[in-house]
């Protein structure tokens, strides 16, 4: 039984050589747990342009457990991450995302194994609490998790890409054609069994966020976009409600008129601005409703995956 943690790394020269070892002394216990279990860890280098590869190429001739794999140029954490599942299926029963700064606690991963061996296709690691994050990234995850769950995604909160997956739920994963990947939400859709590991988030070990905050709303936007078509149906509400309003105006258009009070051409002004307004608006999200469902054709998601037989 092999078990690969995998790690994206982008220019993460400064955390490696602690990262690395950490992650065998975790793959140590593991094994002492469980001695039919071998253990690896691989580095995906999603085209670092500091040391990060030659690093890696020397840890890997040092140590025997440890691979890498190099991307040619900057895809992105979350299709590193997806380059190194894919190639993982070859050898390995399960697969163990993890953050190269270690944010996310390696210490679970022992239980992440257990829960995997005991039967669960997918073991979430879910922070418990966010106290060592600045208060603006706490807070802007927060909403992020609130807006995707209001605009209809359906995402585990507090959980971000620290997970287990079996070679089964890999596989699944990999059914997914699409090119906008939030694996948060698609691995979560994926259903299989699966359970959840708490542990707490750490303080980046070194270096800095590769997540700057221009990167991490575009992310939150893939995140939500990808999710949902949520968004384009309210145009359609937005659209009723003003031609509701054009009804009101209409009717206060008149009183007014009919009291005089009314400068010739305001009414009728009035009531056209909110009545086409609410008409186009309504056009789109019609409009809307049938890219929604383009959009949908064209990600060519799976329909459904079997879980049993018998
Ligand atoms: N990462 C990557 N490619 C990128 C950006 C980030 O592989 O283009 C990796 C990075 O090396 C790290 C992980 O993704 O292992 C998460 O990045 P980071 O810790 O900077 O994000 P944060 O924890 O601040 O959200
Ligand atoms: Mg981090």
């Amino acid at each position: 039984m092999l078990i690969q943690i995998l790690v994206p790394c982008y220019n993460e020269e400064e955390v490696l050589p602690t990262t690395v070892p950490r992650l065998l002394h975790v793959l140590a216990d593991v094994q002492s747990r469980h001695p039919g279990v071998r253990g690896e860890v691989v580095l995906v280098d999603d085209g670092s342009t500091d040391g990060t590869w030659p690093l890696i190429a020397a840890l890997s001739r040092s140590h025997a457990a440890v691979h890498g794999l190099k991307l040619a140029h900057n895809a992105g954490h979350q299709n590193a991450l997806l380059a190194g599942l894919d190639a993982s299926r070859a050898r390995a029963d399960a697969v163990i995302t993890i953050d190269a700064d270690l944010q996310d606690d390696e210490g679970a991963i022992p239980e992440m194994v257990g829960r995997f061996l005991s039967g669960d296709d997918i073991v979430y690691g879910v922070r418990r609490e966010r106290t060592t994050d600045t208060w603006f990234k706490r807070k802007s995850a927060e909403l992020f998790y609130r807006f995707v769950r209001a605009m209809g995604g359906d995402v585990l909160y507090n959980h971000a890409d620290f997970r287990l997956m079996s070679r089964r739920a890999v596989g699944c994963l990999m059914q997914y054609p699409e090119r906008n990947l939030f694996l948060r939400g698609m691995v979560w859709g994926i259903g299989l069994p699966h359970s959840t590991v708490l542990y707490d988030r750490h303080r980046r070990l070194a270096g800095e966020s590769k997540y700057p905050l221009r990167r991490m709303m575009s992310f939150a936007l893939d995140g939500l976009t990808s999710f949902s078509v949520r968004p384009l149906r309210l145009i359609v509400v937005l659209g009723l409600l003003f031609i509701l309003i054009a009804l009101g105006a209409i009717v206060y258009g008149l009183v007014s008129f009919a009291m005089g009070e009314a400068l010739p051409g305001w009414t009728s002004l009035l009531v056209s601005v909110w009545f086409i307004g609410g008409a186009i608006l309504t056009a789109m999200g019609i409009i809307g409703e049938y890219i929604g469902k383009i959009y949908k054709e064209v990600k060519r998601r799976p329909r459904y995956f079997v879980e049993k037989k018998i």
